[in-house]
């Protein structure tokens, strides 16, 4: 029952994916410490570059909204991203405002001539680049689908120019990649095989298969078996790896179940031992990556270690420079 010592010693990192949907990712990160685990969290929030529009020009606007709040609403689309990393930052371009290595322009130009009320949305921006365009909402409960700018009444106009560039979540969360990040430690099930076989075979039963209306002490199916013949319970690593991709928060279900029924154990005799204990893996992390849409949530991970790893380098390079520095100063040569 003890944690095993070699755990920490591990080997290179490595990623396995779990769990890939359009829009979510499950993968696990292997032989790290918690420091870099959770750097690549703070990444993929905060430092993954999109393009989102930061600057409109308003030419014409008899709508109900003001030119700010629809500016608003403009710069927080969501547009497709797959491209960003082939754009230069604003702040890096050589150009003096904007150019197409650094930007990408939007205009919409719409006029309500029908008789009743007009939705203006996403999918009336017109974009001049055509791989960084609005995300695909449809679905989102409009009828034109898109995403809703603004309604407009008979008459009403609106005519924009706007300038999409890439930024990154730091500066402003309407370039967040992502919905959220979760991250947790993986975990391990260890049964403690000889207290478990001095429950009455009904309990052992109950234990394998709790009531899924009884939450406290309930196992998701099929974790826990039990073995006619060999008379032992045993953890079905399968079913562990299926729930893990399924649910983030697998492992603190367990721990859960693990209390209730060791409280259960030691409701007689408090010097009863644990019948199970929920470990974490110190150096394994589960993530559940979601994308706002605009790029594959694979990329998001992708470039996120990417970021990290130019970090990394980026320290290493100051570090030699640092020292070479210092060496100079002092009169030593440096062979490097
Ligand atoms: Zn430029």
């Amino acid at each position: 029952m003890e944690r095993g010592k070699d755990e920490r010693l591990g080997g290179e990192p490595g990623v396995e994916v779990l769990h890939l949907t359009e829009d979510r990712i499950t993968f696990m990160l292997n032989n790290v410490d918690i420091s870099v685990a959770n750097s690549l969290r703070r990444v993929m929030l905060a430092e993954v570059p999109t393009m989102a529009i930061d600057l409109v020009e308003v030419k014409e606007n008899t709508s109900v909204l003001h030119d700010e709040f629809i500016a608003h609403r403009l710069g927080l689309i969501p547009l497709r991203s797959e491209m960003a990393a082939q754009f230069n930052y604003a702040r890096d371009c050589t150009c003096d405002d904007s150019c197409p290595r650094c930007s990408v322009k939007f205009t919409l130009d719409v006029k309500c001539e029908e008789a009743h009320r007009r939705n203006i949305t996403s999918k009336d921006l017109v974009s001049e680049h055509p791989d960084v365009v609005p995300i695909d909402a449809d679905g989102l409960g409009d009828d034109l689908g898109g995403i809703v700018i603004v309604k407009m009444g008979r008459g009403q106009e609106l005519r924009i120019e706007a300038i999409a560039r890439k930024g990154i979540g730091k500066e402003h969360a309407k370039f967040n990649p992502v919905g959220t990040v979760a991250m947790c430690a993986d975990g391990a099930i260890d049964l403690n095989h000889d207290a478990l076989s001095t429950l009455p075979l009904d309990k052992i039963y109950e234990f394998v298969n709790t009531p899924t209306d009884d939450p406290p002490g309930n196992c998701p199916a099929k974790v826990l078996l039990y073995n006619d013949i060999s008379k032992a319970i045993q953890v079905n690593e399968q079913a562990v790896d299926e729930e893990k991709a399924r649910d983030i928060n697998f492992f603190d279900k367990m721990a859960y179940f693990a209390e209730w029924w060791n409280d259960f154990n030691q409701l007689k005799d408090k010097t009863a031992p644990e019948l199970i204990r929920i470990r974490d893996r110190p150096d394994r992390f589960i993530y559940s990556v979601e994308s706002t849409g605009v790029m594959p949530p694979a990329l998001i991970a992708k470039v996120a270690i990417d970021v990290l790893r130019e970090k990394v380098n980026q320290l290493q390079r100051e570090v030699a420079k640092g020292v070479e520095d210092a060496m100079d100063g002092h009169g030593y040569a440096m062979a490097m």
